[in-house]
């Protein structure tokens, strides 16, 4: 059923074999939750970038501030491509009506708060899609699975959604 509410969300997530070994980390409780209430809209930055399925992992390396997004065995640094992409996707998510945004945890490309290798102990960013959303929407809604298994975050973060326009 649609719903007036559109919420982006990583589409491994989802259920979609999107992830660098062409499997998936599907949320089944979150997903049938949300469903009941917001039309869920699947994005995933490394693969419609053309990266391809499966591809070789990356990581984040470098200055936490401004990590560059390195592959983890040929070194290809894809910051540059991936940042290109993520910038004009991120142009299309107003036409598409979204509300707020689910974000796998722990991504390179998704996550909100990464480890960044080659930085000292304790170094974190965003992924690298994941800093440039926050940074073109600072009052968007955005979480990732792992908060959203807290009853109280889900709560708090469907009722930022904008219900009712
Ligand atoms: S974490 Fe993000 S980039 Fe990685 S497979 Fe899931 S949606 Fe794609």
């Amino acid at each position: 059923m649609d719903t007036p509410i559109t919420i982006g969300i990583s589409a491994c997530l989802l259920g979609k074999n999107t992830r660098y070994d062409g499997g998936n980390r599907q949320e089944p409780l979150l997903v049938e939750t949300l469903r009941q209430s917001v039309t869920l809209m699947p994005l995933c930055p490394e693969a419609e970038c053309g990266l391809g399925i499966p591809r070789e992992p990356m990581r984040l390396e470098g200055d936490p501030e401004n990590p560059r997004l390195m592959t983890t065995v040929s070194r290809r640094d894809l910051t540059g491509p991936m940042r290109n992409w993520c910038l004009h996707r991120l142009d299309t998510l107003p036409d598409k009506g979204v509300s707020g945004l689910i974000l796998k945890a722990r991504s390179p490309s998704c996550g909100k708060r990464v480890v960044v290798q080659g930085a000292g102990e304790n170094a974190y960013s965003p992924g690298l899609f994941a800093r440039l959303v926050m940074e073109r929407f600072p009052s968007l809604p955005i979480a990732d699975e792992e908060e959203l298994r807290d009853p109280a975050r889900l709560a708090d973060f469907l009722a930022r959604l904008p219900w009712g326009g």
